[in-house]
């Protein structure tokens, strides 16, 4: 039988096709999970339903203590999850230890942090009245999760939301669902009760349906492109469903002249070329201030031609494999686009494509690039840093801030006063300032405008698996 679907702490594949699981950098087929729809999602849906009052009812104590055991036994499996993630994702090896770490640390953080869902009482203005409010869980969780982080993206939601009290339900994405299987296997063995935890791989749009309109469900929780992330908005309308949007990021990367450029280089590196670019906040543009252009372009190419690509598996491979074809074409475009109206490629700038369908591209550098270019106006996804020089800091704000993105960004800046007003010009849910890496389970992550609603991580992103009731009490 093949796992993908786990409906009330049973896996069953209910003969049902199957969707094939193929390593990017090789084009093996390394699994299969069955192609789960309408019906699958509806039992999925109930067994959650049924088992929310005696999940919610345990105390935040006993619930902390499941969360706790799978904690451990993530740990213990590091290094088996890492190697099925690179297996089906295609990040290195190092990379995927490092995000099961990553996904790990959400599941520890809100074993903890579930502790502390309080309420509140509010002095009254009548003598016989008495005010509180309570907090308590907003029920079923349907959860849809996309392929470049595949542990993490699933626990930064199925953490807060178990410790919350909520029940929940994930369809995990056709591309990487072997993580997702492994992961909920573990939450089986953890012993989480029936229901709790349920998993449903598939079709994604029946999926998505079922969750979006079953009365049952009441919070949707997405991570994933804009552009499904509106589709959902516009469905859950029906129901005014609860919704959470983790969606697209086309981050800046801002370099005042002040900046110690070597940092800033290597750190604009990191956190571009991370998981190859395939990051929804990786830095996808970056403004560089005129006096220091030349020597950041410098260290930024010097930097990235340390980058070596390849199969994850294999000893210092730091950028694996495009995901799929349209990945690998839309990042030759924006290259091709920007070439063709006069920016230089200094670096890199080619690719890869093999006969047994697997999609290489170099880490690659192009600077003297324009505003006006595809590159700087949409999410590039993959391993290009387009360099722009600007004059001033307000100039810097004004092409940072022409997106209708706002996710993540960045600035590098020694000096205090115009770091700070750079951070709070940038229209963004993420500044880092000298840190090109700033996700953590305990700080809140998620974008401004069209990247998204709501928060994951931190207290926020406990917040979003709670209702709010407050109580008025009259006194005789
Ligand atoms: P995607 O194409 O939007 O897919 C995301 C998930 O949605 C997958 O599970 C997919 O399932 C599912 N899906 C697709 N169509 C659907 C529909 N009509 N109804 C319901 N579900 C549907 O995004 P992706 O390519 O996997 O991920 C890359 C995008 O995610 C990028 O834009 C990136 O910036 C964004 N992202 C954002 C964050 C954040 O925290 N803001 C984090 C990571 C990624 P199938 O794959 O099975 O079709």
């Amino acid at each position: 039988m093949d796992k993908g679907i786990f409906i009330n702490n049973e896996w069953a594949d209910h003969g049902l096709e199957k969707i094939e699981v193929r390593n990017p950098a090789t084009g093996e087929i390394v699994g299969t999970v069955p192609k789960g729809g309408k019906k699958e999602t509806k039992s999925a849906i109930d067994a959650a339903h049924d088992a929310f009052p005696s999940w919610s009812a345990l105390n935040a104590y006993d619930r902390a203590a499941y969360l706790e055991k799978l904690y451990d036994l993530m740990v213990k499996h590091e290094d088996e999850l890492a190697e099925l993630m690179t297996s089906e994702m295609g990040k290195p090896l190092k990379e995927s230890k490092g995000e099961v770490q990553y996904a790990a640390s959400f599941v520890k953080w809100y074993a903890e942090e579930g502790k502390r869902v309080y309420g509140r009482t509010i002095p009254p203005s009548k003598d016989n009245k008495r005010m509180q409010v309570i907090k308590q869980p907003v029920g079923v969780v349907g959860a849809i999760t996309p392929w470049n982080f595949p542990a993490a993206m699933i626990t930064r939601k199925m953490a807060p939301a178990l410790a919350a009290g909520c029940t929940f339900v994930v369809k995990p994405p056709k591309e990487t669902p072997l993580t997702a299987v492994r992961l909920v296997e573990l939450c089986e063995e953890a012993g989480f009760p029936k229901g709790v935890v349920n998993l449903v791989s598939g079709k994604s749009s029946e999926i998505g349906d079922e969750l979006l309109t079953n009365p049952k469900v009441r919070k949707i929780t997405f991570t994933g492109s804009t552009e499904i992330g509106k589709t959902l908005m516009e469905k859950a309308s029906g129901q005014v469903k609860n919704l959470s949007l983790e969606l697209g990021g086309h981050a800046p990367i801002v370099v005042l002249d002040d900046a110690d450029i070597p940092y800033a280089a290597k750190q604009t590196v990191a956190s571009k070329f991370r998981n190859g670019g395939q990051t929804c906040i990786c830095g996808n543009r970056v403004y560089v201030q005129e006096k220091v252009y030349d020597e950041f372009i410098k260290h930024v190419v010097a930097e990235t031609e340390k980058l070596k690509v390849g199969n994850g598996f294999e000893d210092g491979t730091d950028i694996g494999p495009m995901i799929n074809k349209d990945a690998y074409e839309k990042v030759g475009k924006h290259v091709e686009n920007a070439v063709n109206q006069g920016a230089k490629c200094v670096t890199g700038g080619k690719g890869h494509e093999a006969e047994n369908g697997t999609y290489f591209y170099e880490p690659t550098v192009i600077i003297d690039v324009q505003p006006s270019m595809l590159i700087m106006n949409e999410e590039t996804f993959g391993p290009v840093a387009p360099i722009q020089k600007v004059k001033t800091d307000e100039e810097a704000i004004k092409y940072a801030n022409m997106t209708p993105f706002g996710l993540a960004s960045y600035v590098f800046s020694e000096n205090y006063s115009r770091g700070m007003k750079v951070v709070e010009a940038l229209d963004y849910g993420i500044v880092g300032w000298n840190d090109g890496l700033p996700s953590a389970a305990q700080a809140p992550f998620g974008g401004m405008k069209q990247s998204g609603l709501g928060r994951e991580g931190g207290l926020e992103g406990l917040e979003a698996y709670l209702e709010t009731k407050y109580i008025s009490i009259g006194m005789k």
